[in-house]
């Protein structure tokens, strides 16, 4: 099975991407993640990236669908994949699709973790008390709520088009949003 996980900044892709990886044995691959592991060991990607990521904007097609596009095919040959945070816009969406359509590649579900704005905010800024994401800041935070609501939102409507959205209320604790997910996809 292959699934992508979409939704704002702090709606929980992270924490409930390694829950169901690990639920359905499939490979999580984490967009975010990726790009800051290429950034902490200063690649050049890593140092084409880093000002982009600081500021909360999207980095560009071809660097992400590059970075992720060969990962995402490998793991669709294994068992499935889990892909949290890619992708951002409809027009990575349908590049992304063009180059796993020929591999039978393409995602089978769509989650979209939804939480309201100050529940989002109240996340992230705890999280960055732990985590000291550098992004974490609430300038930064405010740029990434404005591109996910320019750019990525209309996610929403692309993938229900297709028949493959799932809302899933992600104001809840952990354990019942990876319930909610679960029986989403049809696994419990
Ligand atoms: N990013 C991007 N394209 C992607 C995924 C991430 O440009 O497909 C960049 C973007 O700058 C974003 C940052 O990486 O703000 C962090 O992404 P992540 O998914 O970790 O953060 P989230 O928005 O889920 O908190
Ligand atoms: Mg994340």
């Amino acid at each position: 099975m292959n699934v992508l996980l979409i939704g704002p900044p702090g709606s929980g892709k992270g924490t409930q991407g390694d829950r169901l990886a690990e639920r359905l044995d499939l490979e999580h691959l984490a967009a975010g993640d990726l790009l800051r592991a290429e950034v902490e060991q200063e690649t050049p990607l890593g140092k084409r990236v880093k000002d982009m990521m600081q500021r909360g904007d999207l980095v560009p097609d071809a660097v992400i669908i590059g970075l992720l596009m060969p990962r995402v095919l490998a793991a669709a040959d294994a068992n499935g994949y889990l892909l949290d945070g890619f992708p951002r816009s409809v027009e990575q969406a349908v590049e992304a699709r063009k180059l796993a359509e020929t591999a039978g590649a393409t995602p089978d579900a769509v989650i979209y973790l939804d939480a309201p704005r100050d529940v989002l905010m109240r996340r992230i800024l705890a999280r960055a008390e732990v985590e000291g994401r550098s992004d974490d800041n609430e300038e930064t935070v405010q740029n990434r709520l404005r591109v996910f609501d320019d750019a990525t939102s209309p996610l929403v409507d692309y993938y229900r088009d297709r028949g493959l959205l799932h809302v899933v209320n992600a104001d809840q604790d952990e354990n019942a949003v990876t319930e909610e997910i679960l029986k989403a996809l049809g696994v419990s």
